[in-house]
């Protein structure tokens, strides 16, 4: 945490230290909006005397339960997971379901923290909140995903409802979980609602575009960033981090716009492609085969792929990290600026250290942060809860069209906050503050 907090935010800030001991990934998203926050109160000091701000930083609800399961060998196991339900000024909680080893309070913290903000960027009637388990679904069988599923939503079933709280995917939680999920929502509650979960299978309540979203969405932003700058993404050369769901949809949109993607990673390594990555190839290994990116060389020979490699080395005109958070580091940032880089957007949650956000920031390229550029993953999934409330099913050039209006939208409410703040250009300033006022004021008219 590089910069020095205004004199009135630092004491919230050692009170969230102090309550939350430990959870440093969610001491560092708070610090990151904290760090915005000082001109707000000063605009709006009712927010200070009715403590919006340190409202905001505590969840409403924490719910932490076991999740005992049986394997395909008979054996036992036992996994904790968790669903924070942060804030629901705007609307019931949502947001996704992480399933990765790595998972714990202050992980859920943070996503659930930045989800409250980015909500409520949309535009949409929705509340943050995010939850996980660290359950790691790496080499598990089909059987063994499901009966995890049931185990999991045999106990969250309860905190869970339309109107309550609205889960939906996120890293290792796809589709296929969703649906176990939902299944087992429905076998216990014996309701069809439909508008409880979303990411569902088109058949079955879903929404065109919802998979595609998130990194379609990370695309718009990308192009109306460059847009405020005069330029576009033609003919661009980009990288983008990971393989999953959110850097395959980011890497076709790329190429619709006329960008070249010309690198992508996994937790192993690195895939380098110069003539452009083949978007086929890449859909069948990590959609189909469910094999890791080092398979790309046996159908491209012209590939390289880099054991252990950093992304971050390849040069390129536009950087999207879409794996996890803190995957870009100053190093990282640093060597992008060097190598001409000119925009950075976060398809995913925190990828960039608060010394690379820095280095971005000094250098002045466009940086939009995840909460704003990610956002159209969330969005979608209140278009879908939209499309279930009345029981309808839009087409997906039509729900399309509605997520590029809203990352639009998003856009230009970022731009011109952080020029009515005097930060012209700053995303990070502006994905907060405007975030921060839309919570607030809705905690404001609803009392304490
Ligand atoms: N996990 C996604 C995110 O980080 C999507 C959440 C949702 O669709 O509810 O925003």
């Amino acid at each position: 945490m590089t910069v020095k907090l205004d004199e009135k935010l630092e004491p919230i800030f050692q009170d969230v230290l102090h309550r939350n001991p430990g959870e440093s990934e969610f001491h560092q998203a708070v610090h990151e909006v904290l760090e915005t926050l000082g001109p707000v109160l000063v605009k709006y000091p009712e927010f200070a005397d009715k403590k919006i701000i340190q409202r905001i930083c505590e969840p409403e609800r924490q719910i932490i339960f076991r999740v005992p399961w049986q394997d395909d060998s008979g054996e036992i196991h036992i996994n904790r997971a968790f669903r924070v339900e942060f804030n629901s000024a705007l609307g019931p909680y949502k947001g996704g379901m992480r399933f990765h080893p790595s998972v714990y309070l202050g992980i859920i913290k943070f996503l659930g923290f930045e989800q409250i903000f980015k909500n409520a960027l949309t535009g949409l009637p929705i509340g943050g909140g995010k939850g996980g388990s660290d359950f790691d679904p790496k080499g598990r069988s089909d059987d063994e995903i499901m009966r995890f599923c049931q185990s999991l939503m045999t106990e969250l079933y309860r905190h869970l409802g339309e109107y309550t709280d609205v889960p939906a995917g996120d890293i290792g939680v796809g589709g296929r979980e969703i649906g176990y999920l939902f299944g087992q929502y429905k076998r216990i509650t014996n309701r069809y609602e439909s508008g409880v979960l979303t990411g569902k299978g088109l058949e079955w309540g879903g929404s065109r575009a919802r998979t595609e979203a998130t990194g379609y969405g990370t695309v718009f932003f990308t192009h109306e960033m460059l847009k405020a700058r005069g330029d576009s993404l033609d003919g661009k050369t980009v990288v983008v981090s990971g393989s999953g769901n959110v850097a395959i949809y980011a890497i076709e949109k790329a190429h619709e716009l006329g960008a070249k993607v010309i690198a992508c990673s996994d937790s192993s390594g690195i895939i380098v492609h110069e003539k452009g990555l083949d978007l086929q190839t890449l859909r069948r290994i990590k959609e189909v085969e469910r094999r890791r990116i080092s398979a790309y060389t046996e159908f491209h020979k012209d590939a390289k792929y880099v054991e252990g490699g950093n992304i971050w080395n390849v040069p390129c005109d536009v950087a999207l990290p879409c794996a996890t958070q803190n995957e870009l580091n100053g190093k990282d940032a640093r060597t992008l600026v060097e190598n001409g880089c000119i925009a950075v957007a976060e398809g995913a949650n925190m990828p960039t250290t608060p010394e690379g956000i820095d280095i971005f920031q000094n250098a002045r390229l466009a940086y939009g942060p995840g909460k704003a550029a990610n956002a159209g993953g969330v969005a979608t999934s209140a278009l879908e809860m939209q499309q279930n409330a009345s029981r309808d099913s839009w087409s997906f050039d039509y729900t399309q069209k509605r997520l590029e209006e809203i990352m639009i939208e998003i856009h230009k409410n970022c731009h011109e906050t952080a020029a009515e703040f005097g930060a012209e250009g700053n995303y990070v300033l502006g994905a907060n503050i405007n975030g921060f006022l839309r919570v607030a004021r809705a905690m404001n008219a609803m009392g304490v």
